[in-house]
């Protein structure tokens, strides 16, 4: 048994009061709350092991960098990568899925081939692969969603042709919780001889996740979601593809040797790694990874499961009630709409009674087209969430609607 309430305790903003009222904090899909030991461990390595990487052979620059390669070898231990340098440091997933779309189109991309994407996902798998119609010429294949939210894998397996080159596909929608079948669509893709590119952003704050049983191509992630740091981030990538691809951008530390006749590249990962990286990020993100290894992600799962079963069942108590996202398997996440209240009034009312919930398109736009809406409001959990909070979620959210009829 998890004793949550002794779990809060370590995130002192969950002790805050919004309006008079107690926080009640909703919006974990956007960000997640950070324990105080990941805060503490950025406070530490700044009083205490502050100094740049790689360039020095000083003792605080050693410890620096030991620090930073010991949190890459944790990363590639908790996701189960193969080696430690596949293990790329960026400022998040989206920069992750920008530095495959650039290198990974710049080396195997030709005018006129293929990616395939879905409807469900984030601008930031979308984007990427757009510039690169433009730049490049190739074509964007999507992947339709059925009414409960699920991908059309009936579709999905008759998009490919001689032409497709990659697939990139979100691991867990941020709207609609949907966990999708990327152990299948890895699979598939693999008989068509296609690599594939996962987006673990909503997926590894609640699923264990492991790049070799997947045998995923590319798996990219943001330690903001899983209780770590902002700005850091990781594109995970096997040796075989990262090898072959050119520099994503170009500085200090991802060289080998650099004159104005010719330049060559360091190893990896630092040839992807230009420039002073995040060493206080990374072992910041791995003193968050020890934090959810401590609880385990497995009963950090259960737990969200829980809650949002509860609150899906409580917020059947709302007239006019709609839920996005019915999917067989789903995370913590519930999209929804109340009647015909837009979404920011619903967020705004509740906000005042101290529940923080997001509202909008969520950044996928394509997806809210293919609903059929503009926006949602959007509840999502994490590991210190409780049922009492649920509770208030929906006594709000009666109140709000009883306010906008
Ligand atoms: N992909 C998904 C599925 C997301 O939910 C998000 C963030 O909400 C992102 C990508 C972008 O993450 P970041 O803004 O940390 O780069």
């Amino acid at each position: 048994m998890l004793d949550i309430q002794k779990i809060r305790e370590d995130f002192p903003i969950l002790s805050r009061q919004v309006y008079g009222k107690p926080l009640v904090y909703l919006d974990n899909a956007a960000t997640s709350q950070t324990p105080k030991c990941v805060v503490d461990k950025i406070a530490e390595s700044y009083y205490m092991s502050n100094a740049n990487v790689h360039r020095g052979v000083h003792f605080l620059s050693q410890e620096a960098t030991n620090i930073m390669e010991q949190s890459r070898r944790h990363i590639q231990r908790y996701i189960n990568a193969r080696h430690p340098h596949e293990i790329i440091f960026t400022r998040g997933t989206t920069e992750s899925i920008n530095l495959v779309a650039s290198s990974f189109g710049e080396a195997f991309l030709q005018p006129g081939d293929e990616v395939i994407i879905s409807e469900m996902e984030h601008h930031a798998n979308i984007v990427p692969w757009q510039l690169l119609e433009t730049r490049k010429g190739i074509r964007i294949q999507v992947i339709p969603i059925t009414p409960a939210g699920e991908l059309d894998m009936e579709v999905f397996r008759g998009l490919f042709s001689p032409k497709t080159k990659l697939v990139s596909i979100t691991y867990v929608s941020n709207v609609l919780g949907t966990i999708n079948p990327v152990k299948d669509i890895i699979d598939t893709a693999h008989r068509h001889e296609v690599p594939v590119l996962i987006d673990g952003a909503q997926a590894i704050p609640h699923l264990k996740v492991d790049v070799q049983a997947l045998d995923a191509d590319f798996f990219v992630f943001s330690a903001h979601k899983v209780y770590g740091p902002t700005g850091f981030g990781v594109l995970y990538g096997k040796e075989q593809w990262l090898d072959r691809m050119p520099p994503y951008q170009g500085g200090g530390e991802m060289i080998a040797h650099v004159s104005f006749e010719k330049t060559t590249f360091n190893e990896l990962p630092f040839k992807f790694e230009a420039g002073t990286p995040d060493y206080i990020g990374a072992s910041a993100f791995s003193t968050a990874l020890s934090y959810v290894e401590k609880i385990g992600i497995e009963n950090i799962a259960a737990h969200e499961n829980e809650l949002t079963q509860y609150a899906t069942q409580r917020m059947q108590e709302i007239p006019g009630m709609r839920i996005f996202g019915t999917a067989r398997q789903k995370g913590a996440v519930i999209s929804f709409l109340i009647g015909n209240s837009h979404p920011y009034d619903v967020g705004m009312l509740i906000d005042k009674m101290g529940v923080a919930v997001r509202t909008g398109h969520h950044c996928a736009q394509p997806l809210m087209h293919a609903l059929g809406i503009e926006a949602t409001a959007r509840a999502s959990f994490a590991i210190y969430n409780t049922r009492e909070e649920v509770d208030i979620f929906i006594e709000s959210l009666k109140r709000a609607a009883a306010m906008l009829q």
